[in-house]
């Protein structure tokens, strides 16, 4: 049992005599909402403060400033985070607890989002990929021999997950991916390729999707739990990207990949559900990520301003610095607003609200934007050398 799942048990009973409204709400919640394990009921606020406060212990201890710099500068993941976040239970914070998870939805995976990008974008963005697009999709989806399978190893962090719809030809219009799946005796034969797939280069498992019956459109495509063991898989490259390096991206190729037909995640040509709805949460945690790189560029400016002098005082002394400060300040505290109140929605109503998770991460990303631009600029020069972590904070 992770350490964070023995202090939350313990604590629970304190919290809940405490809380007796959020407790009726989370008793509905776990009446109605399909999107979390079975009994779920949702986290009152001292139980997700405390689980801030482990991420935090854990990004001071494993995450530094120099891991976030090399894994940037080398682009290359550290391979050893994983047994770490898992051994720390991070690994599935929606996960039912017999396979291993935490049980403990959507607000609590955007605290362990925010925080660990506050560390590095992109160790964050290789975690999301992992615990969200991959472990929340078998959670969701999976037949309990599948999830006995494969989540105990992917929440203990043996094992490596990744999600891949999108095609070189097959972005925003995902429906038109052309990776074809061929029903065989005893499973299917996929054949075709997938671009910009995180953890691509090192996953064991990886949930694809491709056309069943491609005649159908939206109807002919199916979800698939693959192995990457199996014959005929291959990672053909990986990306060389701006932002996010370290979060290992891959194209991968499939040549006639046999997948037997238990490994079939959903029902045959129900993919495009599986897909749809697991993007909406995909999109809520992710958006939790620009919410960390913001707080990350106050972390910088905001002692910078203070310490750095000119004209004989503080630069943070001037009134257009503060004002730079109050609007990186304001976006975080707006952006954070908007994707809290989305996961409570969810957490304690079972409500998703497609709009709302879709608007979160197009707000906190283009005010991240902002807020790193704001932090290079109060940095000078400083901003503009790779000593200081402003230029990845924009390029992430
Ligand atoms: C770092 C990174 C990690 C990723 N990880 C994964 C992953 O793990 N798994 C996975 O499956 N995919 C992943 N992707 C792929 C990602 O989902 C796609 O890049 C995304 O869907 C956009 O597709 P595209 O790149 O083909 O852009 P396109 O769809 O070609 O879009 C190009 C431009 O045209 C605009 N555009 C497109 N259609 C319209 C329209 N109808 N109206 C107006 N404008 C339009 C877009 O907004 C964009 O500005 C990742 C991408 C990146 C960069």
């Amino acid at each position: 049992m992770s350490s964070f799942k023995a202090l939350r048990i313990l604590a629970r009973p304190a919290v809940r005599q405490l809380r007796p409204t959020i407790t009726v709400t989370s008793m509905q919640s776990r009446l109605h909402s399909s999107k979390h394990p079975k009994g779920f009921e949702a986290p009152a606020t001292e139980d997700l403060e405390e689980l801030r406060e482990r991420v935090q212990e854990f990004t001071r201890r494993e995450i530094s400033e120099e891991v976030a710099a090399h894994t940037d500068k080398s682009n290359a993941f550290p391979n050893a985070m994983w047994q770490k976040l898992g051994d720390a239970g991070f690994l599935g914070i929606t996960a039912d607890e017999d396979v291993g998870g935490l049980g403990l939805g959507y607000q609590a995976h955007c605290i362990v989002m925010e925080e660990l990008s506050r560390a590095s974008g992109s160790i964050a963005l290789s975690y999301a990929a992992h615990s969200q697009l991959c472990v929340n999709q078998l959670q969701l989806n999976g037949s309990p021999a599948q999830k006995a399978k494969y989540l105990p190893g992917l929440i203990a962090g043996t094992s490596v997950g990744g999600l891949a719809m999108s095609e070189s030809g097959s972005g925003s219009d995902v429906v038109s991916m052309r990776t074809t799946a061929k029903a065989v005796d005893g499973g299917y034969v996929l054949n075709g390729s997938k671009m910009w797939i995180t953890n691509g280069p090192d996953a064991h498992v990886i949930v694809v999707y491709a056309k069943t019956e491609p005649t159908k459109g939206s109807k002919g495509i199916t979800a698939f739990i693959v192995d990457t063991t199996t014959q005929g898989f291959s990672c053909a490259r990986k990306l060389d990207k701006m932002g996010m390096r370290g979060s290992n991206t891959g194209e991968l190729m499939f040549d006639n990949v046999f997948v037997p037909e238990e490994n079939v995640l959903g029902k045959v040509n129900g993919g495009v559900r599986v897909l749809m709805e697991g993007l909406d949460l995909e999109r809520l945690v992710l958006s939790a990520g620009p919410l960390g790189l913001m707080q990350a560029a106050l972390d910088v400016a905001l002692p910078f301003s203070h310490q750095r002098r000119q004209f004989g005082q503080p630069i943070a002394h001037n009134q257009l610095v503060q004002g730079k400060l109050a609007d990186m300040h304001t976006k975080l505290q707006a952006s954070r607003a908007y994707t809290y109140a989305t996961a409570r929605a969810v957490d304690e109503q079972g409500t998703v609200r497609t709009e709302d998770c879709a608007g979160a991460i197009l707000y906190a990303a283009e005010r991240a934007t902002e807020c790193s631009l704001d932090c290079i600029q109060l940095l000078g020069g400083m901003g503009y050398v790779e000593e200081m972590p402003a230029s990845r904070l924009l390029r992430e």
